[in-house]
């Protein structure tokens, strides 16, 4: 018999998902600072007796122990931080933040720091929890999250010849991430047009800090086109990246919600598409 111990590591991290394991186990996605995303098992969380199971819902920040397994770590000790209740009691502000968790899951390695990504994940569940305009919150976190893994989009100079580009005469690709002049546009046959007003705060939004975009006013349209826009964005990046090798591994997670707590939040997502800023 030896008497070692097994090995333990305690962690910070963001419960991103979970997914079933047998009869009473969870296999539970982990955003942590240092080790990025994790897959973990939580024992016997789907007994009425766990004690584990409250602190490791979705979009739960917690502090947790985790015993090296052979092929999984195993959770040991979960304690809530921040579970956002705020967050929690309000579908649409649900549906967003569980749209931020999916972006960071997809846009993360297994195994590698994740310390900024972790970060920007974290004030954007503060920010939805307190009551912060959820278009603001959201967008964002999507340019933050674009620029902090490589694939920051250019707003405002011509993909093409570099030259900046007046916001009415702009042209983008989704796939490309960027803008194009009308002396490029032959070179670019795939270029959609892009309304220059949304245009205008995508450019504002990039070099403004959060409390000053914040006060970026949006009606509901302008709201609606700017998620349409980032939405694109971020499927384009995200499709394209899922195909190189830095993201096999991502990509082997790169489904959303699964039969959690979160069924049913895509067809909600959609119904709110053009939910308002007040
Ligand atoms: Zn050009």
């Amino acid at each position: 018999m030896s008497g070692r111990a097994p090995r333990v590591t305690k962690t910070e991290a963001i419960v991103i998902r979970q997914r079933r394991l047998g009869d009473a186990d969870r296999i539970v996605t982990l955003l942590t600072p240092l080790r990025g995303k994790v897959d973990v098992v939580a024992k016997g969380v789907l007994r009425s007796k766990s004690r584990l199971a409250g602190h490791l819902e979705p979009l739960t920040h917690v502090e947790i122990v985790l015993a090296h397994g052979r092929s999984l770590d195993v959770v040991t000790q979960a304690q809530a931080v921040e579970s956002f209740p705020a967050l929690r009691g309000d579908l649409d502000r649900l549906s967003a933040a569980l749209y931020l968790a999916e972006l960071a899951d997809r846009f993360t390695v297994e195994h590698a720091d994740a310390t900024g990504l972790f970060a920007l994940l974290h004030a954007a569940l503060v920010r939805l929890d307190r009551g912060d305009g959820q278009q603001v919150v959201t967008r964002m976190y999507e340019l933050a999250l674009l620029e902090a893994t490589g694939f920051r989009p250019e707003w405002t100079r011509c993909l093409g010849c570099g030259v900046e580009v007046p916001a009415d005469e702009a042209r983008w690709s989704p796939l490309e991430g960027g803008v194009i002049g009308v002396e490029c546009g032959a070179r670019y046959p795939g270029a959609l047009p892009i309304d220059a007003t949304a245009l205008r705060v995508l450019r504002a939004y990039q070099s403004l800090p959060y409390e000053e975009a914040g006060r970026v006013r949006l009606t509901d349209d302008l709201a609606a086109r700017l998620e349409q826009i980032m939405h694109s964005l971020m499927r384009a990046v995200a499709e394209r990246e899922l195909k190189s090798a830095a993201f096999v591994s991502a990509a082997r997670h790169a489904r959303v919600a699964e039969e959690t707590a979160t069924a049913g939040l895509d067809e909600i997502r959609d119904d709110e598409c053009a939910e308002a800023e007040d």
